[in-house]
């Protein structure tokens, strides 16, 4: 089958900058693909790069979607490079996308970006109302001890019933972690009626994989890897050293589909699926196979609409705009 490709890069600003150990995000950048087929069956597709994160750059997204031709086959599609996983998702989910009719959608719990800092004691409540029961608070951000601060505040602000995950997107010291992962488990000790701190996420830096693989063996407390499984080689390494803690899969920028499945088939890991804040294009490909591929009923961290103003959310609308 012959497929008539084109794209448009897109830029979508945060409402407010986006703060995470990295530094500050203003601005997604993306692409938009679209695949027409011989009957003029539209399928759509999204590359959106996170290259701080581990996956390939814009510019090299862009090159690569330049260099095609007008006209692609399934197998320019099944042969991208391991080194473009963004582009491997965007290009395999649009491939689906035009031959599948899409199935059935799977009701999700979502968990809901709470901002850095004292600024989550206030926000959580609007999305508490909006029905988020798990929330995510990003660490590493603030000196410990005025982020240990709000935390307890925060343990304290939440409803009982909440889950709260931490993100330190691996800016954490090793003493710092073992601090975290200590207040953690006392707060499970202490008060059984309290919120579950549902895991810590990622909290050394990619090149501390077994200083955290003894961490998660020394807390009662889970911990989930993010940035150390950014790509599906780097999902398998992880795996293959051990890890049967929690793996965040961020399906944007892992790579392959149809080999993601494969993985998560085969070794039935405990993984929590995430958003790169993409369009809804590039969402609804990665629900769905967080629909098909999700084990247990955790939370799906696409709870992320309201750090952009109101989006598009049909792909003929979206790609007009562009
Ligand atoms: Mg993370």
């Amino acid at each position: 089958m012959q497929y008539r490709f084109e794209f448009r890069p897109y830029q979508q600003r945060f409402l407010k900058p986006l703060t995470t150990s990295h530094g500050s995000w203003d601005v997604r950048e993306g692409i938009i693909l679209r695949l027409t087929d011989e009957t003029g069956k539209i399928g759509w597709g999204e590359i959106a790069p996170i290259s701080w994160f581990g996956s390939e750059t814009l510019e090299q997204a862009l090159e690569f979607c330049h260099e095609l031709p007008e006209e692609i086959t399934e197998e320019t599609i099944f042969s991208i490079p391991d080194e473009l996983p963004a582009c491997q998702f965007g290009f395999e989910s649009a491939w689906e996308t035009n031959r599948q009719d899409a199935k059935n959608a799977k009701f999700f719990c979502y968990s809901g970006l709470l901002p850095a800092r004292e600024a989550a004691l206030e926000a959580y409540e609007k999305l508490w109302n909006e029905g988020y029961r798990t929330f995510k608070w990003k660490i590493g951000v603030y000196p410990i001890a005025k982020e240990l601060e709000i935390f307890e505040l925060l343990t304290q602000t939440l409803p009982a019933s909440a889950k709260l995950r931490l993100d330190a997107n691996g800016g954490l010291s090793y003493e710092e972690a073992n601090l975290w992962l200590r207040t953690c488990d006392n707060i499970k000790a202490d008060d059984e009626l309290s919120l579950q701190i549902e895991f810590i996420e990622q909290p050394l830096s990619v090149a501390q994989f077994e200083a955290m693989l003894e961490l998660s063996h020394d807390y009662k407390t889970a911990i989930a890897l993010d940035e150390s499984v950014a790509t599906l080689n780097q999902l398998a390494r992880c795996f293959k050293q051990g890890w049967r803690g929690i793996f965040v899969i961020k399906p944007g920028i892992v790579g392959s589909p149809s080999r993601l499945r494969q993985f998560c088939q085969q070794h039935k890991i405990d993984a929590v699926f995430s958003s790169v804040f993409e369009t809804a294009i590039g969402r609804q490909a990665a629900l769905q196979l967080a629909a098909e591929l999700s084990q247990g009923n955790r939370a799906v961290g696409f709870g992320v609409n309201h750090w952009f103003a109101q989006e598009e959310t049909l792909p003929e609308a979206l790609w007009k705009k562009l």
